[in-house]
């Protein structure tokens, strides 16, 4: 290219081709900068509305038909314009900033914010406060601000508008939660209510504290309905029971009357051959012709004869109806006793339940209870020993921590087998609840504890759990007391309980016997 084309200025002493070439390229470079003028101009549309108004003149006047001297006034109201502007800019940014700041303080200093929010939060006012720059470099930073508070709202409507809760209260909750899963694991085994399942699988999942109260609503909802269930089944079977005892006592009026008539039957029969045979003595007596007697009393045989049809067709009716009430009232005992020994199967079927633990499958809290009164009425009467024992799993939260509740409730199976494998038969087991268990020896003194309780320690010790490959020792605490002369049950539980705590204080896998009174 040569130096008269490079340069912007015309020339008298061009050559008309070069000052042709030179107005084709200002013509195009007027061009692309009006252009230029026009994009960046809508830019700032909406800013201002005197700004818009400018602005839309000076676009009118670069597009199309170019007016030069009309645009140049336009850029020299605008160039004021913007001057004031600026200020206003400047205003503007300061007052969002404040605003985007005094929003992330106050988030910040929301309570219920998750540490790692409230960090992140403290980090972002930082930045805040140390930037002002245009408005335009704001915008990250609202991203910003608008992410902390939608995390922040998530977590507000998870369960952390709950009430936190101390330590002790989160333990009164967690054993709320297994006691209220081991009745509804009781009750669906002996229902099959889907209310039943949805709770049970709420309790495993994990509650808040108001989930949990809402749990125990639903579980008395549940519980009257089963209630309500069977008491219409007892209420059925006594409606039956009723009505087939209505039948047979029906049966039974309409027999006897039908005796009665039977029996006033064979008495006019029975007079009927009386008199038939009055009237052959008689003929005998009179008797002077040998055939007249031959005739007479052939006679009264024949009388005689029709008469014992007549009863013996009376006998046999009377039998025939007296079969078939037999049957029929057969058929209604049968009945009866059927469903009877159906209702008498699901009392048993509930008894073993409402006295077995679903998940060890042993002896409940409940059967614990009967068991020890009755024996402690035996211990009151017959002044044999008795003793008791509480067993408690070690650090058994951190087997559910670490392992699961499945693999909690697998061990607890295992635990109640291998205890059970240590005891005589005389000897009784049940699951108190949690990890708690609860042992009576009848006839036993607690001097004679040591080697059982020893042996179910070391039963446990043993024991070869895996979880996930790994093997992992699990063992148990136990206390132990002995029933004395003042004694009532309360007192020897409590005097377990007593040794149990201190077995844990001495640092737990052992037992400690309470032997005062
Ligand atoms: P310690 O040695 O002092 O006894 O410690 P620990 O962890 O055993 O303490 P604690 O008695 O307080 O914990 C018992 C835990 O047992 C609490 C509860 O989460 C759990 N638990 C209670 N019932 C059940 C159940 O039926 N299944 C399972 N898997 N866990 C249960
Ligand atoms: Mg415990
Ligand atoms: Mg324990």
């Amino acid at each position: 290219m040569d130096n008269e084309s490079q340069s912007n200025t015309l020339r008298a002493d061009m050559s008309p081709h070069n000052q042709q070439k030179m107005l084709r390229n200002l013509k195009h470079q007027i061009d692309t900068l009006s252009q230029f003028i026009v994009r960046l101009s809508k830019f700032y549309d909406g800013f201002n509305p005197l700004l818009d108004k400018e602005l839309h003149a000076l676009r009118s006047y670069l597009l199309g038909k170019m007016n030069f001297a009309m645009a140049e006034v336009s850029i020299s109201k605008l160039t004021g314009l913007l001057i004031e502007n600026a200020d206003y800019s400047k205003q503007q940014n300061a007052k969002i900033h404040g605003l985007l700041e005094s929003a992330t303080t106050q988030l910040q200093r929301n309570a219920a914010l998750p540490k790692a929010l409230r960090d992140e939060t403290q980090q972002f006012l930082q930045t805040l406060q140390q930037s002002h720059a245009s408005i335009y470099s704001s915008f990250p930073y609202f991203e910003q601000a608008l992410s902390l508070y939608q995390r922040a709202l998530q977590n507000s409507s998870a369960p952390a508008t709950e009430p936190t809760l101390n330590d002790a209260e989160e333990n009164f909750h967690q054993q709320l939660v297994w006691e209220l899963r081991d009745l509804v694991i009781q009750l669906s085994s002996a229902s099959k209510e889907k209310e039943l399942q949805e709770i049970r699988q709420r309790l495993e999942q994990g509650l808040t504290h108001n989930q949990l109260l809402e749990c125990c609503l639903l579980l008395v909802r549940a519980l009257s309905k089963e209630v309500l269930k069977d008491r219409k089944q007892a209420e059925r079977f006594i409606a039956s029971l009723h009505n087939t005892l209505g039948n047979v006592s029906q049966a039974v009026g309409r027999s006897l009357k039908d005796s009665q008539s039977a029996y006033q039957l064979k008495v006019q029969h029975n007079q009927q051959l009386r008199q038939q045979l009055q009237g052959i003595e008689l003929a005998v007596d009179d008797a002077q012709d040998i055939a007249l007697l031959k005739q007479q009393a052939s006679e009264y045989l024949s009388k005689m004869a029709s008469t014992l049809d007549s009863r013996e067709r009376a006998d046999k009716d009377e039998q025939l109806a007296l079969m078939n009430l037999l049957r029929e009232m057969k058929d209604q005992l049968s009945a009866l006793e059927k469903e009877a020994s159906e209702y008498k199967q699901k009392l048993l079927q509930q008894k073993y339940h409402s006295h077995h633990d679903p998940l060890t499958q042993i002896p409940n809290r409940y059967a614990y209870n009967d068991r020890v009164e009755l024996e402690y009425r035996r211990w009151r009467r017959y002044g044999t020993d008795l003793s008791m024992a509480l067993v408690d799993v070690d650090y058994f939260k951190s087997i559910n921590d670490r392992y699961g509740h499945a693999g909690g409730d697998k061990t607890l199976q295992v635990i109640a087998q291998n205890i059970s494998k240590c005891l005589r038969t005389t000897d009784f087991l049940a699951r108190w609840g949690g990890e708690e268990f609860v042992i009576l020896f009848p006839q036993t003194a607690v001097s004679e504890l040591d080697n059982v309780l020893e042996k179910i320690r070391l039963q446990i010790e043993k024991i070869p759990f895996k979880f996930k490959e790994q093997a992992v020792t699990i063992t148990v605490s136990i206390g132990a007391a002995g029933f004395n002369r003042e004694d009532d049950v309360e007192t020897v539980f409590e005097r377990a309980d007593r040794a149990l705590y201190e077995a844990k204080n001495q640092g737990r896998n052992r037992y400690v016997i309470n032997k005062g009174s």
